[in-house]
């Protein structure tokens, strides 16, 4: 069976800088796989190259086998590529589950973009009750979105990552700026999905990374220089130089 994404061979260079210096990774089917690394390691280039917001120099970024590197983002989306995003145009007024069948609408492609009812129509309504109570968000299905907490903000967010029913779910720094309880929240849901959906985890967060991943690979100016289970992680000494001074990894 194919990974259900595997990088290869990605480099990616901003004038002289190269941010992404041949990088390759295999995720396997159902997999958590966390990359750390220090800031300006190469993280969010790393994750535009998946999306398809960056176009690496060279090298490929295959979804279920399949050669996606030359797609744009959209095309990715519908074949089952998923991220959160951060949502900046919540539609006030409209309720929590609106939004997110609303969102799907926006994501879904031009079938669904004529004449629909995002709020009656039920090929949106499903998929976003379902993402809501995988986000445990149910009891605030109609709830005004202005009206949320933080916290529910976050986790609509995932929502409307689910709702479109990715296989592979890309996510940068989703506990950024939480407080604990908001973190562990995210952990829960997170740990639900385990095995459902492949997930490619970028987090500062190492309790949250350790509680979750499969594997973890650290990056460093661009490369991997390490890979493995978070036991082999935690004592690997070209982790702990990496991070020296700038995060803590728990022993
Ligand atoms: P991380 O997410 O791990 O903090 P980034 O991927 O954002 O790292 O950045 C990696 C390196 O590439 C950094 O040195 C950053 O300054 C540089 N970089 C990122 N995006 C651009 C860009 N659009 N133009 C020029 N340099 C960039
Ligand atoms: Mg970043």
């Amino acid at each position: 069976m194919s990974p259900a994404l595997s990088l290869r061979e990605l480099r990616k260079s901003f004038g002289s800088l190269i941010a992404t210096d041949g990088l390759s990774l295999d995720l396997a089917a159902g997999e958590v796989h966390a990359v750390i690394g220090p800031n300006g390691a190469g993280k969010s280039t790393l994750i535009g190259q998946i999306t398809g917001e960056l176009r690496p120099d060279t090298g490929m970024v295959l979804l279920n086998g399949r050669d996606v590197t030359g797609w744009p983002v959209e095309r990715r989306a519908l074949a089952g590529l998923g991220r959160s995003f951060q949502i900046t145009q919540l539609v006030h007024g409209f309720t929590v589950e609106d939004n997110v069948a609303l969102a799907v609408q926006a994501r879904a492609g031009h079938s669904f973009r004529f004449w629909t009812d995002a709020r009656s129509d039920t090929r949106l309504r499903n998929p976003a009750r379902h993402a809501l109570a995988t986000t445990g968000l149910t009891a605030r299905a109609d709830t005004l979105v202005e009206d949320l907490s933080h916290g529910e903000m976050r986790q609509l967010e995932l929502a409307v990552a689910l709702a479109l029913q990715p296989q592979v779910l890309i996510l940068d720094e989703p506990m950024a700026g939480m407080g604990a309880s908001d973190s562990r929240q995210v952990v829960s849901i997170l740990r639900q999905l385990k095995g459902w959906v492949t997930i490619l985890l970028v987090e500062h967060d190492m309790d949250a990374v350790f509680a979750l991943a499969d594997r973890i690979s650290v990056l460093v100016a661009g490369r991997i220089v390490a890979s493995g289970t978070a036991g082999e992680i935690r004592n690997d000494p070209r982790v702990r130089a990496a991070y020296l001074g700038e995060e803590k990894i728990h022993a």
